[in-house]
């Protein structure tokens, strides 16, 4: 695994992937107006317009997130009605950090992509899931974090609760900074829209990138397969892979609450 790593670092194909993303994107000197045009318009709901006018204070980060972890999770949900758990921030415990995948037949069928980073799931709405070929990008809306204890919910979300319908956990398992430069790394990437990063899950292996686009919203970001030797375009995972990573269960088996047993585990 690491060495797969160190190697995708060094390549320059990986290279060329990173100057065409960047390429695609605005010059950063427009990113003030950009952020200045969304904070004047009336924004949809109340945590963008909070967001956007925080991200033009460059100290926000850390100080707003600290004060109030998983405010906006804990504020969407009501924990007398789903069965998804509340939200609150664990003691740091060892450094391996761990990601989750949960397919989501909400309103819209997507894939949830978290990444743990501070001691919450960075979280992605990814409509139509990952993919293993380097030329596709799929568009990822960022969402509100998610607590780590999200990453064993399996089950269904009661209809007309927020994100009702049926969760899977799709995939799982460890990621790390593709630079090796651990969550300092990770943590700079994310501030910079530029979040590269290895896998090391059931489905999901190998170097990607998460990129954020230059959009008003700040929502916007795409997820991309970097060339390494697991990037494969002929292999459509989603298509593949369609039951849970941790119960064999298929979308309509978690939806009726089967239980299906296994003498493995
Ligand atoms: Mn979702």
């Amino acid at each position: 695994m690491a060495t797969t790593r160190k190697r995708t670092v060094k390549r320059p194909v990986t290279k060329k992937r990173s100057a065409k993303t960047t390429s695609a994107r605005k010059p950063s000197v427009k990113k003030a107006a950009t952020k200045k045009a969304s904070a004047r318009r009336p924004a949809a709901k109340k945590s963008s317009a909070k967001k956007s006018s925080a991200k033009k204070s460059t100290t926000r980060t850390t100080s707003s997130r600290a004060t109030k972890p998983l405010a906006e999770y804990n504020r969407k949900r009501d924990f007398t009605r789903t069965k998804e758990p509340a939200g609150t921030v664990p003691k740091a415990k060892g450094s391996t950090l761990h990601f989750v995948v949960q397919k989501h037949a909400a309103s819209r069928l997507h894939f949830d992509f978290r990444l743990e980073l501070d001691g919450v799931m960075k979280s992605w709405a990814v409509p139509k899931g990952p993919s293993y070929d380097p030329k596709v990008r799929r568009l990822a809306m960022e969402v509100e974090d998610h607590p780590i204890s999200y990453n064993t919910f399996e089950g269904t979300i009661p209809a007309g609760e927020y994100g009702g319908g049926t969760v899977m956990l799709w995939d799982r398992g460890t990621y790390e900074a593709e630079d090796g430069g651990g969550p300092a790394s990770l943590r700079r990437g994310y501030e910079k829209g530029d979040l590269k990063f290895v896998m090391h899950g059931t489905r999901l292996k190998g170097a990607w990138v998460l990129v954020r686009m230059n959009r008003p919203t700040g929502k916007e970001w795409l997820l991309i397969k970097h060339r390494d030797d697991t990037a494969d375009p002929d292999y459509d995972v989603t298509a593949d892979e369609t039951t849970s990573v941790v119960t064999d269960r298929t979308m309509e088996q978690i939806a009726d609450g089967t239980r299906v047993w296994h003498s493995n585990r």
